[in-house]
Order: structure tokens, then C-alpha cells, then sequence
């Protein structure tokens, strides 16, 4: 999923212009992606002369940490208190669901692969 690093864009419109979905516009002259619309053909990014078009992948980190100041404000709540054997649990139902997260990427990129070599494409 593309992004937009809003510091360096200049509001050119050049990827207004390019995409061919009709994803982009500009808000107070800064892009803004309607991920509804985006069919990721990846044209903002080779197109956009600031590098302000992104790449999913970088967000990674910021998504951990995303997910670990999750964790840390359900452990913070009061029905966890400060029982420990309780915290323990939320950590390992966490991880749980994380896993089944992390298997559904892996099964759907298996049937992706086999999307690919079907008579589909
Ligand atoms: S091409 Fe780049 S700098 Fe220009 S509006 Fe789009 S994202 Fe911003
Ligand atoms: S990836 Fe393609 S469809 Fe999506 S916003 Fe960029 S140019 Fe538009």
C-alpha cells in the first residue's frame, strides 16, 4: 500500500495526474491516497520527483511499535493489574493472535503464488 510522506511533498500533482484510478488528490496542497481506489500498480512511486510516494514496507517499525504501545496500554488496564500470571496470559493471547495475522500472510501469499500460474492471468 503506497503512502505519502507529507514533509516532502511539494503539491506538484504530478501523481494526481499519473495515477491511472483516480486515487489521488490533493488536500491543501499535499497528496492524499484513497486506499479504496488504489489498485497498487506502484506508478505514484516511480513518478514523484520528491520520493513522497512511500513504500508499505517502511512503515514496519512504526507498526511494531504501534503494536507494542497496544500491548502495554492493555496491560495497563486495571482488570490486569498487577497480577503477573494475568499479564502473562495477555502476552501469550497476544502472540496468538499475531500468529494466526502472520499465517494468513503466509497462506495467502501461497495462493497468490498459485494465482499466478492459472489461466486467471
Ligand atoms: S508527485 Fe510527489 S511531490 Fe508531487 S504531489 Fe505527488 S507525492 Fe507530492
Ligand atoms: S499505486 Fe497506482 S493506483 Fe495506487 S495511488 Fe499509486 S498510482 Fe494510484
Amino acid at each position: 500500500m503506497p503512502w505519502i510522506k507529507e514533509e516532502s511533498c511539494t503539491g506538484c500533482g504530478i501523481c494526481v495526474d499519473e495515477c491511472p484510478a483516480g486515487a489521488i488528490c490533493l488536500e491543501e496542497e499535499i497528496a492524499v491516497i484513497n486506499n479504496d481506489k488504489c489498485i497498487r500498480c506502484g506508478i505514484c512511486h516511480d513518478v514523484c520527483p520528491e520520493d513522497a510516494a512511500r513504500h508499505d514496507g517502511e512503515r514496519i517499525p512504526d507498526e511494531v511499535q504501534s503494536n507494542i504501545a497496544y500491548a502495554k496500554k492493555l496491560l495497563a488496564h486495571e482488570h490486569y493489574g498487577n497480577d503477573k500470571a494475568e499479564q502473562r496470559q495477555l502476552i501469550e493471547r497476544l502472540k496468538r493472535f499475531f500468529t494466526k495475522n502472520q499465517k494468513v500472510a503466509e497462506k495467502t501469499i501461497e495462493q497468490l503464488e498459485v494465482l499466478k500460474n492459472t489461466e486467471y492471468l
